[in-house]
């Protein structure tokens, strides 16, 4: 996924690939540029989670150059960070930044003398803050950087060394912002990392991630909603656990990285959980918050995977009752030890992401059918569209005026299969 963001007419064009991290990271640098006088500019901010990813990068930024040919192009991410000297190949780049280069201010003062590759080593990376952004334009929805980088080294995985060590942004540091936020008119906060259930481990005392959001339901009562982005299934601590059952503000979805359903296949993707763990932790959370509902990332045609292990993981999307998958076909990414074990087709990794999606397409369904004839809560995110807290999307009349980023009561009459379609009451 791109997005291409830009505040006034002649700020720099921000194109930002990858993750959620990636958006809010963007935000900041967007400033950065700005009070360095960059108009003009276009910042490519990369992701390197597949060989596909790069790619996508390159074009990008060659796209670029061929709209923009006097403007400076500056690549930021994690595939810059990971392999700089290939993008200081590329004519059409005048600046790499890194990782931690680009959340630094002064790294975006530009002279005759500053190195054009400006990317340092992120695995000396120890400490976070806040960035204090107030919202991200007219979003319903704002992203914050909660935690950064992994200390784990799953073996189909690039990220840690894009993003170095897991590290945590303070907990009064970040109700402070998502109290700025909220008092920005905000309804919903999505506290976003690399690693979430990993926040806390380098913090005095190593509080898990269930104190830093009970501090901000505590801290700022006027935030209608709470959202955590991606978490490691298993990793959930008992805190957290009594937030999900007992606070209605922390939405009932939980986006989980289950990657597969077969326990040889998560041992050698050096996961941290077996399939029967993930099994038993949705069946808790159910139990816990009936409404809750999960979203998982799945990698199809694994290294060794045979068609008996992938047959796990198409069981496990009704056993865990996913609702929304991101299923990824395997792709090496070349310094990883999965892209040295002994490979899959990648037409047979292809056709089973395929199989995959399609059980996914019905649990959606059964996910979308047990909403008809209720009512809900919608957040508008546009005219028109909306999603209830537990992420489903909604389809509103879109002739009646409804403010962006309003919480409106909805009646659910229908839905087509991919969102439901919703009357405002
Ligand atoms: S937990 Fe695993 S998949 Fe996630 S960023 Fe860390 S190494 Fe990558």
């Amino acid at each position: 996924m791109s997005t291409l963001a830009k505040s006034k007419a002649n700020d720099a064009k921000i194109i930002t690939l990858g993750c959620r991290l990636n958006t809010f990271e963007s935000e900041v640098m967007g400033r950065h540029a700005r009070k360095a006088g960059l108009d003009g500019a276009v910042i490519v901010n990369t992701c390197a989670v597949t060989g596909e990813a790069v790619r996508r990068a390159r074009q990008s930024i060659r796209r670029a150059r061929r709209e923009n040919p006097d403007a400076k192009v500056i690549v930021t991410g994690c595939a810059a960070q990971v392999d700089a000297d290939m993008f200081a190949a590329m004519d059409e780049v005048d600046h790499v930044l890194g990782n931690a280069e680009k959340m630094n201010a002064r790294s975006w003062s530009f002279t005759k003398t500053t190195p054009r590759v400006q990317v340092g080593d992120i695995q000396s990376e120890h400490k976070i803050h806040a960035h204090n952004i107030e919202r991200f334009g007219s979003r319903a929805r704002t992203y914050i950087e909660v935690q950064n980088g992994c200390d784990h080294r799953c073996t189909f995985c690039i990220i840690p060394f894009g993003r170095g060590p897991a590290r945590s942004v303070p907990v009064d540091e970040v109700v402070a912002q998502v109290k700025k936020i909220a008092d920005n008119g905000v309804a919903e906060v999505v506290l976003s990392g690399v690693d979430m259930t990993s926040w806390g481990k380098d913090l005095p005392g190593t509080p898990p991630l269930g104190a830093l959001v009970g501090a901000i339901l505590r801290g700022v009562p006027t935030l209608p909603r709470l959202r955590l982005s991606s978490i490691d299934a298993i990793m959930i601590d008992d805190e957290l656990m009594a937030l999900v059952r007992d606070e209605e503000r922390l939405t009932p979805y939980l986006h989980l990285s289950l990657q597969s359903g077969d326990n040889m296949i998560l041992k050698r993707m050096k996961r941290r959980h077996s399939r029967e763990e993930a099994i038993e932790l949705c069946a808790k959370l159910k139990s816990a918050r009936p409404g809750i509902a999960f979203g998982a990332d799945f990698i199809a045609g694994f290294p060794t995977e045979t068609e008996t292990m992938f047959e796990n993981t198409l069981k496990m999307v009704e056993e865990c009752d996913l609702s929304y998958l991101h299923v990824f076909p395997f792709s090496p990414r070349t310094g990883t030890p999965a892209a040295r074990m002994p490979a899959v087709p990648p037409a047979i990794a292809k056709e089973r992401a395929g199989r995959l999606r399609v059980t996914g397409g019905q649990a959606l369904c059964r996910h979308l059918e047990r909403h008809v004839d209720t009512k809900g809560d919608v957040l508008v995110e546009k005219q028109g569209f909306g999603r209830l807290a537990d992420f489903t999307p909604v389809k509103l009349d879109d002739t009646l005026p409804v403010r962006v980023g309003a919480i409106i009561p909805v009646k659910i009459n229908a839905h087509d299969g991919e969102k439901l379609i919703g009357q405002i009451i």
